[in-house]
């Protein structure tokens, strides 16, 4: 596949099943695709229903041992996958670079960030207490915290290493076990982890990945076992809502890691050189291709012009490239469909009145790329505005007042991430609280680590990963009256 690495036993192309490399029972493989160029990296194992079964009953064995492990034992086990981790993070950041595009040294980043939530989950399986409850005399009522059971985890292809580690490290810390279905744009990635995981001394069958091409089969298996007691999902809103439909019939707990349409609130009072710069490192990471990507970039009219030109002037400091290239600064986005997904949603505004002020086509690299676009004069009518573009996509709004400001933050049915620029107190507080999104950045938008709650409200789902409120979410709440007590 053209990649050097240091240590080519991270290049696995078949499931990881109870401990095992398995082949599907078919035979059956899928192509993995370079982004930057359109060739095929790898085939890899293509497994359905049988597999996906067979995963479960593995997870459900395992975790029978593995939940009455010592805090302190779960803990090792973590903290050895975390270093081997760091270890080899060079090479898992190749495998990403790889399949995914983005460019090696925010491939690197990724790693490290997704190996932190180990860290971080490691130490918190050390600290999931119970409680004691004010009760009668005769009685005394306890609460305790027990895991919730066999795991199901659907993730995407933005993030193909933390979006992984955010849902597994709190899991296995809890005591649960654990079935992944990764994207199958980026297999290779979840695939390396199951082999650091297997040498950290995961035990066989707690953590179990099956790279498919067919979502539908597996995702029907993971919602309707009765063994599966919870489903993680992130992804797209249309694909949680189709899962927590699937999941209502056997009432399985459920994480929802949905899309989003973050605003970028600019105010006049803002320090435009922050507001800028924040802007575009929210809007561009990853080519514009996360759920916490600035998706509106609201911008107040005494500021308006200003920011918008040197918003345009620090655009063109980007390089477009093979993320491979020490140079590159933009990589490609995911695939040809998703490509011209972004091509067709950037004419639709133009037609709609936007102003195209750079951009606003693919480029001639080869691979999938698309050149970093600006839309000014966006208005809140036309499509582009309610719609999560997934591409390095600006689109610009004007408004007058504070008022407006928030009605347009907050006309849309998502409600993950949010931010704000603004140097008065009161206006942060204010417009903080008045924003309906689970995170709200004031004067930043590198708002992620493994020390805060993510996740979102309305559309944009439920549930929290990381920090000291990410546990919960793989763990339930028991109550146990003793009774009997009096003299
Ligand atoms: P995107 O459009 O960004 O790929 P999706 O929501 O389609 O977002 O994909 C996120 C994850 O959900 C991927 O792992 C994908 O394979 C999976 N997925 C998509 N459709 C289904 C489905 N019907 N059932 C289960 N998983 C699905």
């Amino acid at each position: 596949m053209g990649l050097s690495l240091s240590d080519s036993g991270l290049i696995q192309t078949k499931a990881f099943i109870n401990g095992e490399w398995v082949a599907s029972n078919s035979g059956a493989e899928f192509p993995i695709f370079n982004p930057a160029n359109g060739e095929t990296i790898a085939q890899v194992t293509n497994v359905g229903e049988q597999e996906a079964k067979d995963a479960i009953e593995a997870a459900q064995a395992s975790m029978q041992e593995w939940k009455v492990k010592s805090p302190a034992e779960r803990s090792n086990v973590l903290q050895r996958w975390h270093d081997l981790i760091i270890d080899n993070a060079d090479d898992l950041a190749s495998i990403l670079t790889l399949e995914q595009g983005k460019p090696l040294a925010e491939a690197k980043g990724e790693i490290l960030y997704g190996a932190s939530y180990l860290k971080w989950f490691a130490e918190e399986a050390k600290r999931i207490y119970g409680d004691i409850l004010p009760s009668a005399q005769d009685r005394r009522s306890l609460v305790i915290k027990q895991p919730v059971g066999v795991v199901a985890a659907i993730t995407p292809w933005n993030f193909p290493n933390a979006m992984i580690t955010r849902k597994v490290a709190p899991a296995l810390a809890a005591g649960c076990s654990i079935v992944l279905k990764p994207a199958p744009e980026t297999p290779l990635s979840a695939l390396a982890l199951a082999e650091l995981a297997d040498r950290a001394g995961v035990p066989a069958g707690v953590f179990n990945v099956l790279p498919c091409l067919n979502a539908e089969e597996v995702g029907e298996v993971f919602t309707s076992s009765t063994t599966v007691k919870k489903l993680t999902f992130t992804g797209s809103t249309p694909v949680g809502k189709l899962l927590l439909r699937q999941c209502a019939d056997t009432v399985k707990r459920t994480s929802m890691e949905l899309g989003g349409n973050a605003p970028v609130v600019v105010f006049d009072d803002a320090d435009i050189d922050l507001a800028v710069a924040g802007a575009l490192a929210s809007k561009f990471r990853n080519s514009g291709q996360t759920c916490i990507c600035a998706n509106r970039l609201l911008v107040q009219e005494g500021i308006y012009d200003r920011f918008l030109s040197k918003f345009i002037d620090a655009i063109k400091a980007f390089r477009l490239g093979d993320g491979f290239d020490k140079d590159t600064t933009l990589g490609p986005v995911i695939t040809d469909k998703a490509l011209m997904g972004i091509d067709a949603v950037v004419k639709g505004a133009i037609d709609q009145g936007a102003r195209l002020v750079t951009g606003g086509q693919s480029s001639d690299l080869g691979g999938w790329f698309y050149e970093p676009t600006v839309l000014a004069d966006v208005k809140p009518d036309m499509g582009i505005f309610n719609k999560e573009i997934f591409g390095p996509v600006a689109p610009v709004i004007k408004f007058k007042t504070d008022a407006d400001a928030i009605a347009l933050a907050n006309d849309t049915s998502f409600g993950l991430a949010s931010y704000i620029y603004t140097q008065d107190i009161s206006r942060i507080w204010q417009v903080s609280e008045a924003l309906e999104y689970g995170m709200v950045g004031v004067n930043e938008t590198a708002i992620s680590s493994e020390l805060i709650p993510f996740g979102g409200v309305k559309e944009s789902g439920h549930g929290r990963e990381g920090s000291k409120y990410g546990l919960d979410d793989y763990l339930e709440t028991k109550y146990i009256c003793m009774g009997g007590l009096s003299a």
